[in-house]
């Protein structure tokens, strides 16, 4: 093995793409909390109406308070 072999390792080409991936993560905005424990849809959001009355959103299943926990 020479010293030239080791001076053309294409690495430009990986880097660049490590760069796409983290941007296309960054962009990913964090509007899901979770997904439903009941039915398995994606949670958007998470409607209180007291300390024991949870509705996930937007598909509208009851949720425990421990299950709002894990999400
Ligand atoms: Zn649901």
């Amino acid at each position: 093995m020479t010293a030239d072999e080791l001076d053309s390792s294409p690495d430009p080409s990986d880097v660049e793409t490590r760069d796409a991936i983290l941007e296309q993560v960054d962009l990913n905005p964090p509007t899901r909390l979770s997904w439903c424990p009941n039915c398995g849809e994606a949670v958007g959001s998470v409607t209180s109406r007291g300390l024991l009355d949870h509705t996930a959103g937007p598909c509208g299943c009851s949720l425990t308070p421990g299950q709002v926990k894990r999400l």
